[in-house]
């Protein structure tokens, strides 16, 4: 375990992180749809947010942000190498694509639905440098929607058994 195992969570906005905005920007530059207008980024137990967005007002965007400060603690520096580069940088970044997936099924969990399906599978292919197939990612999330969608029926089910049990005869 290293110290940072045990940091708490840090929100920082990018006024405070004048390197990482700059870096950002020329990102921006090359085309990819990140800037720090718009974009989060997690590094560590720190998590950057736009200048002019208040963490409260986003919860879901905080959970996606948590998974990957799960991530950096379970794998360290290692996770950061392994997200940008492994095993290609672009088209088979299995390892970015792990990552974003693991943080993107909590908010499919929120939206689940198949619009969302489309909306995440659109802002991995366009702000994330096309990491994976855009059929697989959509592939992808299609069966982990379809399996939230079961799980939630069959949470429900033992509900309405429950409650027209409760309900006495007409
Ligand atoms: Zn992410």
């Amino acid at each position: 375990m290293t110290s940072s195992d045990q940091s708490p969570v840090q929100f920082v906005p990018y006024q405070r992180a004048p390197v990482l905005r700059a870096i950002m920007r020329s990102a921006g530059r090359l085309g990819l749809a990140i800037s720090p207008e718009t974009t989060w980024i997690t590094l560590g137990s720190r998590i950057y947010h736009p200048d002019d967005v208040r963490p409260s007002d986003e919860p879901e965007i905080v959970a996606h942000e948590l998974v990957h400060v799960g991530q950096w603690r379970r794998w360290g520096p290692l996770f950061g190498i392994a997200y940008l580069l492994l095993p290609v940088p672009i088209g088979l970044a299995w390892c970015r694509w792990w990552s974003e997936r693991e943080a993107y099924r909590v908010q499919l969990a929120v939206h689940p639905t198949l619009e969302e399906v489309d909306r995440l599978v659109m802002n991995l292919w366009t702000a994330y440098g096309w990491p994976w197939p855009r059929t697989w990612m959509r592939r992808w999330f299609r069966r982990e929607l379809a399996a939230i969608q079961e799980r939630e029926l069959l949470e429900s089910q033992p509900n309405k058994r429950a409650k027209s049990e409760r309900t006495p005869p007409s």
